[in-house]
């Protein structure tokens, strides 16, 4: 059993990859077997990984456009228990080339489908900031959807195209979809404006809201730069010690085995 979550939001700068790539660290820490699946031709993922655009042959375009088995694009990682397949810069050509192919919508399912990823893997798919065809991808082979909101004034902006993109998804491609998660992200100290947006986000997703936010700290922005996941680079930051805590939450989570259980699914 394999569980893909796609860490989605069009809105950039949110904290999408920060969560993704450092929730993937907290759970490899815990002992679990983590892929990171890079879906953002902008590759934030990639570099936050430790891996240079240039570190493999092969990326996740060529999973999508040319067929290339997914096990055979998945590259180690120095994070522990954490491997990833990498974005490249044609990853940018995807979302158009994508139009013209059969199963456009599909591509990374199907992909999915025919690997043989190792029992109790999590996927984390990291989104680009768009609902085009790559988010379409990644929210058709996923079982949750796991949302990063900015703790900032206009925070649920656009969250209902997101969760109508999630609706059209379900009814059409991918009916067990659901949202596993919602977590705030970038969370300043307290002042009114901040419990404002907090009592809204809770009032919109109820119990899908983490009991843990991620404080913004520096650490978070610096440790992209050098290859480096905060949980590396700050390892007692409180950044560091949120995704940590977000982490064993989102292992808590887990809807797989109600998934499986209802749909007698063997992937
Ligand atoms: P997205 O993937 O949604 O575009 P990122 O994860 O790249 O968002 O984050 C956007 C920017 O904010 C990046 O420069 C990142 O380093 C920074 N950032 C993310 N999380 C935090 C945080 N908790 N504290 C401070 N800066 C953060
Ligand atoms: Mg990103």
């Amino acid at each position: 059993m394999v569980r893909v979550i796609a860490v989605a939001n069009q809105k950039g700068g949110v904290g999408k990859t920060t969560t993704t790539v450092n929730v993937a660290a907290a759970l490899g820490e815990l002992g679990q077997s983590v892929l990171v699946v890079d879906l953002d031709p902008q590759g934030n993922a990639t570099q936050a990984l430790g891996l240079g655009r240039m570190s493999s042959d092969v990326s996740i375009y060529d999973v999508l456009i040319d067929e290339t088995p997914l096990d055979k694009a998945i590259v180690a990682t120095r994070v522990k228990g954490v491997t990833c397949i990498p974005a490249s810069v044609d990853l940018a050509g995807a979302e158009v080339e994508l139009v013209a192919e059969e199963g456009r919508e599909q591509r990374l399912k199907w992909a999915f489908d025919k690997a043989d990823l190792p029992t109790g893997t999590v996927v984390l798919i990291d989104c680009p900031p768009s609902l085009g065809l790559l988010t379409v991808n990644a929210l058709t082979a996923a079982d949750e959807l796991f949302v990063p909101i900015q703790a900032e004034f206009y925070a649920l902006d656009g969250v209902g195209q997101l969760i109508r993109t999630m609706e059209l998804v379900r009814s059409a491609l991918n009916p067990m979809l659901e949202i596993s998660m919602v977590a705030l992200t970038m969370v300043g100290p307290p002042t009114l404006a901040q419990d404002q947006v907090f009592d809204e986000v809770q009032a919109f997703f109820a119990e899908r809201l983490a009991p843990t936010s991620i404080p913004r700290d520096p650490a978070a922005h610096a440790a992209p730069a050098s290859g480096n996941t905060v949980l590396s680079f700050a390892p007692d930051s409180s950044v560091a010690t949120a995704y940590r805590q977000l982490a064993k939450e989102l292992f808590a989570a887990d809807l797989t085995p109600a998934i499986r259980a209802s749909t007698n699914g063997d992937k």
